[in-house]
């Protein structure tokens, strides 16, 4: 288990979800490495996302995974006396014994691991896996294509994969918990308003505590979509039920490496 303690949440600067030139990032390694130190960061964790089985765009290739090792041993070499540079990846769950849990994931060299869901099974065929985290007008799209228009199958399936991955284990940190919410959410409006959904988030909640995992608060939509993950609402239980969170930007170009985390603490604080 990585240990978090040394990293002391309010008054040290970090980030542990960063993507790169190894997926979809939009700058290489370097630069969010100089601009972190730039910006007084103690601490950055690189998370590519992770070689996958199912067809993926943004996804590297198990190839290129030797090349991102030697890419932060380099910068570890290079930076590593002004910053702490932790080498990890957000695993994509896909199905029993194919997420973070998998010999492959587990014997790589990692510091952490995030475990997030980014794509769940079409309705009526398991084998095909769908992309259900990008933009809205895709999600749409596909919610005609491969779900029938059934947003509940759609939400419950998201959070029955993040139960199975939970369960399975050999990660970390849970990646934006209940990120389905956003999407969901322009399909049909209030939908994670309604005591279901809520339900689901709860339940998703006390596995992740059960089994001691990190739940992080991503705040890459926050000051575009005024949403974190998970929702502004469950910062109140986060804190009740004394969860360990990570406060992470999951950021994609170097400028936003700390964007939205402030007000997450912020929040965080006065609840
Ligand atoms: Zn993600
Ligand atoms: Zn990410």
């Amino acid at each position: 288990m990585f240990d978090f303690q040394h990293i002391t949440q309010e008054t040290d600067l970090y980030n542990l979800h960063t993507h790169t030139q190894f997926c979809d990032g939009h700058a290489p390694m370097e630069e969010f490495v100089t601009e972190a130190i730039a910006m007084g960061f103690t601490h950055l964790g690189f998370t590519p996302h992770a070689p996958i089985s199912v067809e993926s765009p943004v996804n590297m290739s198990r190839e290129t995974v030797q090349q991102y090792f030697d890419e932060m041993k380099r910068l570890r070499d290079t930076y590593g006396d002004r910053i702490h540079l932790y080498t990890s990846m957000e695993i994509d769950y896909v199905s029993v014994g194919d997420g973070p849990a998998s010999d492959y994931f587990q014997q790589l060299p990692l510091d952490y691991r995030i475990g997030s869901v980014h794509f769940i099974p079409a309705i009526d065929n398991p084998a095909v896996m769908v992309d259900i985290d990008g933009k809205f007008t895709g999600f749409k799209a596909r919610m005609g294509k491969y779900f029938n228009g059934d947003i509940e199958y759609v939400v419950k399936t998201f959070f029955s994969q993040m139960m199975s991955m939970v369960d399975e284990g050999g990660f970390d940190i849970v990646g934006h918990m209940d990120k389905i919410g956003f999407n969901a959410s322009q399909y049909r409006d209030g939908i994670d308003e309604e005591p279901w959904f809520d339900k689901l988030v709860i339940d998703l909640f006390e596995n992740i505590m059960d089994h001691h995992l990190a739940i992080e608060i991503n705040t890459k939509a926050w000051l575009q979509r005024n949403r974190f993950y998970p929702n502004l609402k469950y910062f109140g239980m986060l804190k009740r039920f004394n969860a360990p969170v990570v406060i992470n930007s999951d950021a994609h170009y170097p400028t936003l490496l700390n964007s939205g985390r402030m007000e997450a603490i912020k929040l965080m604080n006065i609840l």
